[in-house]
């Protein structure tokens, strides 16, 4: 995510951190040290930020190191003022698999609980659990140790909440599409969580205002998850070869720029292969890296000026869903495709994104609860995220 920056690197996963983190860290400070004007209080205030976010990060671990037991790989974890994110390479698809991954990060959270109420039981001071919010500015390491208890707690049960984005909704989930197909599960989970999230929104215009954030969000991610199977559905059992481009126009590395402007104003074609003299592919030129290259007002400009090294290589036999996942992980507006050795043709994300339009009109018939009918599709995201 673009404002994280990495601060460690913890069992081979990058820890980032947010900058707007920084804010409620100097939130927190001052907010204590009003109360009192101890510096003391406020650096609690900072130590208290900190033990939640580590709670957080635990989480996010937990989910990570299950993750990469099923041999799924976790590219960072970013901790955000609104919690934690661990970018899973994908979300695992058999039911079993995405269960214990989803379970795994509330379970860590029920564990440091469980630790921190020991702990308070052992020294006797099992007091004041319900009226945390009332001890929170207290130095006491007691009452420290109990208002994290109490902030373990309400992260599980808030990760519980049966809607996606939320843990609880991966587990619906997964309990759904141990009877039904995978497609059909998430619908039924995302309707849940759509339902849910509207009383959350309608709960919180008359009591606690959290709620209607709370609701919407939950809503968005709801939308979000069902649009992604949907999409995978529709891409399942094509090949790369469905969708390749044959028709195109090849430019040379040697030619001047501007018969690629030619052809972007006169035509269908937006991105292209660039041949070198022996008709090998030696890059791709995108209509972004075409702009970029005008506007630094060169004259006479050739196509390599412009020219981006080939992004991904495709093979005609890969299934589609997994071409257009690595296109996407690679931010790849296009590519070249190959037959064994021999150049087939290309693939642009536009391509692919028609294609699903199309396809999605015939699956939209059984899935009207996802669509209106007028929304355009859009490609799931590169990185699966899970909170
Ligand atoms: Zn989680």
């Amino acid at each position: 995510m673009r404002g994280s920056h990495k601060i460690a690197r913890i069992a081979g996963i990058d820890v980032k951190v947010h900058w707007t983190f920084l804010i409620i860290l100097g939130w927190f400070f001052f907010s204590y040290y009003r109360e009192t004007s101890n510096v003391e209080s406020g650096l609690y205030g900072v130590g208290f930020v900190l033990a939640v976010f580590i709670c957080v990060l635990a989480h996010e671990y937990g989910h990570a190191l299950v993750a990469r037991r099923f041999g799924i790989r976790t590219r960072d974890i970013t901790l955000l003022p609104i919690g934690g994110l661990a970018s899973l390479e994908r979300i695992p698809e058999k039911p079993r698999e995405e269960l214990l991954v989803a379970l795994a990060g509330p379970a860590v959270n029920i564990l440091i609980a469980i630790g921190l109420y020991a702990y308070l039981a052992a020294t006797g001071q099992l007091v004041n659990l319900v009226n945390y919010a009332d001890t929170i500015s207290s130095l006491d390491p007691i009452y420290f140790a109990e208002n994290i208890f109490a902030v373990n707690l309400i992260l599980v049960l808030f990760n519980l909440i049966p809607a996606f984005p939320m843990d609880g909704g991966r587990v619906l989930r997964a309990l759904l599409a141990m009877r039904w197909d995978r497609a059909k599960a998430t619908r039924f989970a995302a309707g849940i969580g759509r339902t849910l999230a509207v009383g959350f929104v309608f709960m919180g215009f008359f009591g606690n205002f959290w709620l209607v954030f709370i609701g919407l969000f939950i809503y968005l991610g709801a939308t979000a998850e069902s649009r992604q199977v949907l999409t995978k559905s529709i891409l399942e059992g094509y090949k790369v070869s469905d969708v390749l481009m044959t028709n195109y126009t090849q430019l040379y590395v040697h030619e001047p720029l501007q018969r690629a402007v030619e052809l972007l104003l006169s035509g269908q074609e937006k991105e292209f292969l660039v041949f070198d003299l022996e008709n090998i592919v030696v890059g791709v030129l995108t209509r972004e890296a075409l702009v970029k290259a005008l506007s630094t007002g060169e004259a006479n400009m050739r196509v390599k000026d412009a020219t981006l090294a080939v992004p991904v290589e495709l093979q005609t036999s890969m299934p589609l869903q997994e071409g257009f996942e690595l296109m996407m992980l690679e931010h790849a507006n296009v590519c070249p495709v190959y037959n064994g050795q021999h150049l087939a043709g290309m693939l642009t994300q536009e391509n692919v994104q028609e294609f699903i339009l199309l396809r999605g009109k015939d699956a939209r018939d059984d899935a009207e609860d996802i669509y209106d009918g007028t929304e355009e599709l859009e490609p799931s995201s590169d990185t699966l995220v899970t909170r």
